[in-house]
């Protein structure tokens, strides 16, 4: 719907009607004009957007906004018509090259225009890549390069994906658990709780294929990196069918028209990142949410919600099963099955007969780390080499070192935005804050004293730079986002890495998940001391998480996979159980742990963060909150105290704790208090927000 509001004219979305109002008739207006001819959103959409502006305490047209797509947002009709831009004749045989010499941006859109083909691109899109397109297309229209029209989106044609092939035989464990989630009957929770290599997208395969064979739809979120073409591959192959893509590569017409299909029940596959959880799915029978312990399905500014959570929430109220798989799974989902309200299906072995990984310690005090190296995973990743495998090193913080000294005065280089310090990137010569992302040059000289300033500890540029040192011929690829900037760099230097091409690849987190290197052998763990000592109450759950999903990296193929982690603490017990016990007896004890501490999943949490010019004035509103919610049965607050990096890119930020056994007097307080927060007068001088179930405490 068209609404005036005020002196503006915006988009509206009907999600109720009434004949009767408890407002004066002069006040209400009469809308301007409706945009779709039916309903946009059917009954269930509106239902989820409801539950997850009460749950999340968020205003519900914010959420609606995220819901939709882009396009619709905004207004513009289901099949809207957009401005494009397309190659002409002429223009496919104008000279790029020349044109390059005189007028570069005409060159570069000609050849955006030139790639896209005779479809052209719409102008939203071009936008998105070359923000200042316009100017250069003018020239390009008079010299009949290029045109330009007005043109009504229909359905795209989609070429058929080649026949569905069959996959390897399903072994016990993971027949047992096809078999039982068939067996559900409406609404029910799996925790496909499997080992890395275990088999779990198999299972998928087999539960989708069932689903599609009824006749529904099946909708599998996967977590930001995890949308790999390696994955989509695999489905279309499988399962003989194209998937409706939904992810934040795509331009806002490619996501219009896959949430059609959707919405209209073409596409039976939905795959999709965070926010295709909210994907209309009119004929739903099955939900899948792949890597469940991963941070991306939490949304962590705006509106916070957990897109796994919202994906049980949705399940339930359409009565369909869902799948959660880990190799790592959280304590909550394990929590749920031990209380039985989830079911745990667990795949204890590898697939394929590959044998687990061996995991040992390397203690940096004997053998102390060089740019990040320590002489024994150096020769480990010698022999590995020499016996034909590849070795993957592991290093959570990218550029060249962690911290710039000045080893005559001590001074440090810190952020000035921010309480941290600045990075050193040496391929750039930047100081670069991954805090607030400002930069300045990198001077060999200390800007207090002169002297000459020394770079300290290591990232993964330095890393690389030792390698080299170590290895030369040998093929090293570093896969971090500074090297994956550029739109189709990640992908290519993984399939590079796959097909063996790299012998040592380099990286951060992103290259920890979900791939598949059949020649890998070898994972080395640079720096695991980060998580030992964290203040989280989640610390131990997330250091075991993220180190057994880059040792599931390796040998997973034929060839014994080994894992080395340098330590500076090798006699921590944390490392004494992981590698007796493995995830599940760290994860035993860090719940047994928090059932004592009543931490989550043995409570509840939400968080009110505030931020603010001046530290004062974040600090007046939390303690506002406090008065406000002053003596409320069966909740626990904690603060307000400063977030642990109390200035972040120039605001200083605080929070406030709230813990309660029970959700539901936690909630009663939080839908009473936001309205109270809204019209407090010191909420005019801060950034306020309700973060239900935080994931990150500080
Ligand atoms: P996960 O999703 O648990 O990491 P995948 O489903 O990707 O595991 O399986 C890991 C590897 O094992 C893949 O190469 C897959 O083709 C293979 N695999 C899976 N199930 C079987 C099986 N039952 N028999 C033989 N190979 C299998
Ligand atoms: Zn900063």
């Amino acid at each position: 719907m068209l609404v005036p509001f005020g002196r503006r004219t915006l988009t509206g979305l009907v999600v109720g009607t009434s004949a009767e109002s408890s407002f004066d008739e002069g006040r209400l207006k009469t809308a301007l004009e409706s945009l779709d001819e039916a309903p946009l959103l059917a009954e269930d959409d509106l239902w989820l957007i409801r539950f997850t502006s009460d749950y999340y305490h968020h205003p519900i047209g914010e959420v609606a906004a995220a819901a939709l797509p882009a396009l619709l947002r905004q207004g513009k009709g289901l099949y809207p018509t957009l401005e494009f831009i397309t190659i002409t004749d002429a223009g496919e045989g104008a000279d790029v090259e020349a044109l390059a010499k005189r007028a570069p941006r005409q060159a570069e859109l000609l050849e955006t225009l030139i790639d896209a083909g005779g479809d052209g691109l719409d102008a939203d899109t071009l936008t998105a890549t070359l923000p200042n397109w316009r100017r250069a297309a003018k020239p390009l229209f008079e010299k009949g390069l290029a045109s330009r029209s007005e043109r009504t989106t229909g359905p795209r044609d989609e070429a058929d994906a080649a026949p569905a092939t069959p996959g390897p035989e399903l072994n016990a464990a993971q027949r047992e658990a096809v078999a039982t989630v068939r067996d559900a009957d409406g609404f029910a929770a799996f925790l496909l709780d499997g080992v890395t290599g275990s088999g779990k997208t198999e299972v998928y395969l087999h539960l989708i294929r069932d689903v599609l064979d009824a006749g529904r739809q099946a909708l599998v979120l996967v977590p930001e990196i995890g949308l790999t073409p390696q994955l989509i591959d695999r489905l279309q192959k499988r399962l003989g069918i194209r998937p409706a893509l939904l992810h934040s590569g795509l331009t806002d017409l490619e996501r219009l028209d896959a949430w059609r299909r959707a919405r209209s029940g073409d596409a039976k596959l939905v795959v999709g990142t965070r926010s295709a959880v909210f994907t209309p799915l009119p004929n739903a029978g099955l939900i899948i949410v792949d890597e469940e312990h991963d941070h991306s399905f939490k949304q962590q500014e705006g509106l916070r919600y957990s897109a796994r959570d919202l994906a049980i929430a949705r399940a339930n109220r359409a009565g369909v099963p869902i799948v959660l798989g880990s190799a790592t799974p959280t304590l909550e989902l394990m929590k749920h099955c031990e209380d039985s309200n989830y079911t745990r299906l667990p795949l204890p072995e590898r697939a394929g007969g590959a044998e687990p990984p061996s995991i040992r310690l390397v203690d940096l005090n004997r053998s102390p780390a060089e740019e990040g190296l320590s002489e024994v995973l150096a020769s480990s990743v010698s022999d590995h080499l020499a016996a034909g495998g590849q070795a993957l090193l592991f290093l959570n913080r990218r550029g060249f070192a962690p911290t710039l000294v000045c080893p005559s005065c001590g001074h440090i280089a810190e952020c000035t935005r921010c309480d941290s310090r600045m990075t050193v990137h040496a391929r750039d010569q930047r100081l670069k804050c991954h805090h607030c992302g400002s930069s300045r040059s990198l001077d060999a000289a200390c800007s207090e004293c002169g002297a000459e300033v020394r770079p300290v500890g290591a990232g993964t540029e330095r890393l690389e730079d030792a390698l080299r040192k170590r290895f030369p011929g040998r093929t090293i690829t570093r896969i971090d986002s500074d090297t994956t900037q550029h739109k189709g760099a990640m992908d290519a230097a993984l399939a590079a890495a796959r097909v063996g091409d790299a012998d040592i690849l380099v990286g951060t987190q992103m290259l920890s998940k979900g791939h598949h290197f059949p020649k890998l052998t070898l994972v080395g763990v640079i720096n695991a001391d980060q998580g030992l000592f964290g203040t989280d109450f989640r610390s131990d759950e997330r250091m075991a998480q993220s180190i057994v999903q880059v040792a599931g990296r390796a040998g997973r193929e034929n060839a014994a996979g080994e894992v080395l982690i340098q330590t500076a603490f090798p006699e921590h017990p944390f490392w004494r159980r992981l590698i007796d016990a493995g995830y599940a007896g760290v994860s035993t004890d860090a719940l047994e742990e928090r059932a004592a501490t009543h931490w989550p999943p043995f409570s509840r949490l939400a968080l009110i963060r505030s931020a603010a010019h001046k530290k004062t004035d974040a600090h007046a509103f939390l303690d506002a909150a406090r008065r406000r919610i002053g003596q409320t049965e069966g909740v626990r607050v904690l603060g307000p105290v400063d977030a642990v990096m109390a200035r972040k890119a120039g605001r200083y930020r605080a929070q406030l704790l709230l813990q309660a056994s029970d959700r539901r007097a936690l909630h009663a307080l939080l839908g009473r208090l936001r309205p109270e927060l809204e019209d407090d007068p010191t909420a005019r001088r801060v950034r306020w927000s309700i973060d239900v179930d935080p994931i990150e405490l500080f």
